[in-house]
């Protein structure tokens, strides 16, 4: 009789070290719950159990059962209430009888033992264990303290499979987080490599994530500041070893693989351990080339306004006030003059403020074009005309063919065209000399050109003078006037036209400006 009994306490013992085994290795909370009930089962040689579990509002639910069928789950529904955890360990329910007995009538079960064990974890009350049976043998005191023990463990591994799972719930969160955050992030480990890199990001720098990931990040970022001098080398968080806690911000220009060079913006935060090493640096990169254009845009034309606006006025007023003078008597000709050179500076005037609205405008990507039929050869010749008048140290020749094609542009932006590259022919040639304008066609292009004798462009400066406030170094830099607007508002326009400009030159040999635009 006690060597069985020895025996059955030996193999109960294995058995529960068995379960102890499996429910610290399930990290599924549902395969655990039913791997706890299924034990606490069989180890009481219970019928039916049921675990119910304590949700974030406090109240309690049913989230494993065993021998009930699922539809008459609803009707243990009185196995959920009022249960609270008393000080000395165990569950309090009131009416546990009165309950057993709604419930058996209710589902048609005889249940007429229980056994309630509360899942406690850490002094939390995580949820309740119930185990029934259908036949009269009542619970022994041996029985109670076995599953005690057991429900003691198994509530441990439940706390953890819940933790488990509430870091897994809020990693997938991060990553929705991540993924769709409108800024780009990075998330590097302590070495530098990049271990997440974002759609945002990938949008930002053209750079496609499987080609990051794993990559350090100064190999794939390679920030310049300005200068084109390597900011990763100077500013890296991992080369800085400041251990502040301050979030470090960086700004620098970054190569997009299509060639386009950004300006970024990039905070990073450093995520240190306990003795303040790194653990990984979460870097948020903001795509900042518009607002540094702006910035840029907002300085030059200030100095725009300042050195170049201000000369015009200045003459016009002079002129104004020398006619106004009463004490004086202007014959015909000096009026005439005068006259002449306030219109001229108005002219100029009215130029420059067209240019700058007009670079605006193509700035803010606002340039609307109307269209309509054009003649070009009309338009030069208006154009001339009208230099002609200003600059009789220069020659001009006007060259269409008689059938050069009418086009469909916008005819005002494209006067705007002809008007600053005759302007620069004539500017850049301080000596006079001839200027050239003509062009012809083919089957779906017309081509227009504009030659001068000037000051002619150096070749690594050819691309550059279409690019917004650049100007090419020249000792006329400094006496003409000028804000580099012009061949960049023309390049825009001709390319909005769906056409194409380009510079032929040689310095002391003229330029030729050549652009086409197609016919229809
Ligand atoms: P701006 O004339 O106001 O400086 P533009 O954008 O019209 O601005 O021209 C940019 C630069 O290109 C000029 O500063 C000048 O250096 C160069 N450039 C333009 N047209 C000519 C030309 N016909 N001959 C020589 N250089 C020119």
């Amino acid at each position: 009789m006690l060597a069985s009994y020895i025996d059955y306490k030996l193999r109960q013992r294995d058995y529960l070290l068995e379960i102890a085994k499996l429910m610290t290795s399930r990290l599924d909370l549902d395969s655990l719950l039913r791997l706890i009930l299924r034990a606490s089962a069989e180890l009481l040689a219970g019928e039916v159990g049921l675990i119910v579990l304590k949700e974030r509002d406090g109240s309690f639910r049913i989230k494993a059962s065993y021998g009930i069928a699922p539809e008459i789950l609803p009707y243990f529904e009185p196995f959920l209430a009022e249960i609270q955890f008393l000080k000395d360990g165990s569950l309090s329910l009131p009416q546990l009888e009165m309950r057993l007995k709604v419930v058996s009538l209710a589902t048609g079960i005889p249940l007429r033992q229980v056994i309630a064990l509360p899942l406690v974890a850490e002094d939390e009350l995580l949820g309740a264990l119930y185990i029934f049976r259908t036949t009269s043998l009542a619970f022994s005191e041996d029985e109670h303290q076995i599953l005690a023990g057991f429900a003691d463990q198994a509530a441990i591994a439940v706390r953890n499979a819940r933790l488990y799972q509430e870091v897994l719930t809020e990693k997938q969160r991060l990553k929705a987080i991540i993924d769709h955050s409108a800024d780009g992030i990075m998330i590097l480990d302590p070495d530098g490599k990049i271990e997440v890199f974002n759609q945002a990001m990938s949008r930002i720098t053209g750079i496609k994530p499987e080609k990051a990931i794993g990559k350090y990040c100064w190999d794939v970022l390679r920030l310049k500041d300005p200068q084109g001098k390597d900011l990763c080398q100077k500013e890296c968080p991992f080369l800085k070893s400041s251990s502040t806690e301050q979030p470090l911000y960086i700004e620098g220009e970054i190569e997009r693989e299509d060639g386009r060079r950004i300006t970024v913006g990039i905070t990073y935060a450093r995520l240190t351990g306990a003795d303040g090493q790194i653990l990984s640096v979460i870097a948020s990169v903001r795509d900042i080339t518009h607002l540094k254009e702006a910035e840029e845009l907002k300085t030059t034309l200030i100095s725009a306004i300042s050195h170049e606006l201000k000369t015009p006025v200045a003459i016009i007023k002079g002129y104004a006030s020398t006619l106004r003078r009463e004490d004086a008597h202007w014959d015909e000709k000096t009026i005439k003059e005068s006259l002449a050179a306030i219109e001229e500076e108005s002219d100029r005037l009215s130029r420059m403020i067209d240019n700058i609205l007009e670079a605006s405008r193509i700035q803010a990507g606002v340039l609307k074009l109307e269209m309509g039929d054009v003649w070009i050869p009309k338009i030069a010749d208006k154009v001339v005309d009208y230099y002609r008048r200003q600059s009789p140290k220069h020659k001009f020749e006007v060259a269409f063919p008689p059938d050069f094609p009418v086009i469909l542009a916008d005819e005002e932006r494209i006067r705007e065209v002809l008007e600053n590259l005759v302007s620069n022919a004539v500017k850049y040639s301080p000596n006079g000399g001839m200027i050239w304008v003509g062009g012809w066609a083919d089957k779906d292009k017309v081509y227009v050109y504009v030659v001068d004798q000037g000051i002619g462009i150096a070749e690594d400066e050819q691309e550059k003078i279409f690019e917004r406030f650049y100007r090419a170094d020249s000792p006329l830099k400094r006496r003409t006037k000028g804000v580099g607007l012009g061949l960049y508002i023309v390049k825009a326009i001709v390319e909005a036209h769906g056409g194409k400009i380009w510079v032929e030159s040689k310095p002391g040999k003229g330029s030729k400006f050549i652009f086409w635009l197609p016919r229809r």
